[in-house]
């Protein structure tokens, strides 16, 4: 058979490998399946200037119109239902059967559903989850978030910019557990000051409502200690699972997301990259599965490059962004579990400063709140030290 690579998820991990194929000379041929109907397009400002109501959807879209369709054949709101990778072939969920000798897998994540009646949350995945959720948050709705992570806080000031009555509901002693307690503590102090209320320590056990379409009526929130909130709405932002449902049977490792070593192999002839990748990181020295733009893009890249012929392993330092309203804060690097965070300047009066995340003596990462240049200056001198790449073999 020729050559035939078939990439499945059409978002900015999926799009960015055919757009780097074709770049570096991949003239076989070349598919690309999505579930979406949209063109492909960027998901972080779903959460904050999209959803405000600031941009089109137009201003989202990662390619110009037509692009996608001159580098490949593409399937637009179709779905991989079954994978057979001794066959090498894919199964659409309208019986197409796709052969291939490469398949790439770009399928991100699905978020997780609260517990009570389906569809009594909404979510916040998709440009159409978004639309429908941005018509739901005018100035005195009341709004639940379940979840105090980065898609719970930063709908929260979202919605508060709004008019909208805002609680939030984190399982940890603070929002944004991953960023550790000093600067989760104060994304929550600032929130309360901005006129959310933060309830820490608590997670939602039910949603109750009478209705049964997504979002269409109020509802009533249980917490696990009883409180009962009444609301208008409530967002599920407790996480998500990877895209994973597919390829069940195939003998890939799922136990969380694709398993893949520093390169991107999953299996002979299988690749995985984005969201739904865990890939093995020299620099980290352990499996990772990170669910941040940039680093889709990252993986993709050294996917194609690989699927090209090259060796390439993923050596970078992973960056990410959150928009916290007027807050901006940038990490470099991966503040591990149990990493401790030392600002530079402790006094949080001051509404801009950096910090490291260390763990065994070790800088894991660096963060800085307002101050994204800073961050830059500080992953130079503090991540660029001895690649514990040495330490480590570089493919696993
Ligand atoms: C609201 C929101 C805000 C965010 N904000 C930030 C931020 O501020 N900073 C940051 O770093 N990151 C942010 N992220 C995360 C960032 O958007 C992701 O890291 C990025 O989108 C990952 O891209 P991906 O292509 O791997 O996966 P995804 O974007 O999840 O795309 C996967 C695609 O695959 C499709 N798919 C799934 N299953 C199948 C199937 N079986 N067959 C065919 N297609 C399928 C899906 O429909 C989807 O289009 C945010 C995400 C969201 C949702």
């Amino acid at each position: 058979m020729k050559r035939h690579i078939l990439v499945v998820g059409a978002s900015a991990a999926g799009t960015a490998v055919v757009q780097h194929l074709r770049r570096l000379g991949y003239d076989g041929a070349l598919t690309l399946v999505g579930a979406e109907h949209h063109p492909p397009y960027d998901r972080p400002p779903l959460s904050k200037r999209f959803l405000a109501g600031e941009l089109r959807p137009e201003q989202l879209w990662l390619t110009g119109a037509g692009d996608l369709d001159r580098l490949a054949t593409v399937h637009r709101g179709r779905r991989a239902v079954a994978a057979d990778l001794a066959a090498r072939t894919v199964t659409l969920d309208d019986g197409t059967v796709l052969d291939h000798t490469d398949l790439v897998v770009a399928t991100g994540v699905t978020p997780s559903a609260l517990p009570g009646r389906p569809g009594a949350a909404v979510t916040l995945k998709t440009l159409d989850d978004a639309r429908a959720f941005a018509a739901r948050l005018t100035a005195g709705r009341r709004l639940v978030i379940a979840g105090g992570g980065f898609l719970g806080t930063e709908t929260a000031w979202t919605a508060l910019a709004l008019g909208c009555e805002v609680t939030l509901v984190a399982r940890a002693a603070h929002p944004l557990p991953a960023l550790g307690g000093h600067v989760g503590a104060l994304v929550g102090e600032r929130l309360r000051a901005a006129g959310a209320t933060v309830l820490t320590g608590r997670a939602v056990s039910a949603v109750h409502a009478r209705h049964t379409g997504p979002g269409e009526g109020p509802v009533t929130v249980e917490l696990d200690d009883g409180t009962r909130l009444p609301a208008d709405t409530v967002l599920s932002a407790i996480g998500s699972a990877p895209a994973t449902d597919w390829l069940a049977g195939t003998g890939l490792d799922l136990t969380d997301g694709v398993r893949c070593d520093a390169g991107g192999a999953a299996a002979p002839g299988v690749h995985a990259c984005g969201d739904v990748a865990s890939w093995y990181l020299p620099r980290h020295g352990g499996r990772l599965r990170l669910e941040h733009r940039m680093h889709a893009g990252e993986q993709a890249r050294v996917v194609a490059a690989n699927l090209l012929g090259d060796a390439q392993v993923l050596d970078s330092v992973p960056f990410f962004w959150t928009d916290q309203g007027p807050h901006k804060i940038v990490v470099h690097g991966v503040p591990a579990p149990g990493a401790r965070f030392a600002p530079h300047d402790p006094d949080p009066g001051r509404d801009r400063f950096t910090g490291v995340y260390r763990k065994d003596g070790r800088v894991t990462a660096v963060l800085a709140w307002n101050a994204p240049k800073d961050a830059l200056r500080l992953r130079r001198e503090l991540l660029a030290g001895p690649d514990p790449a040495d330490r480590v073999p570089a493919r696993r």
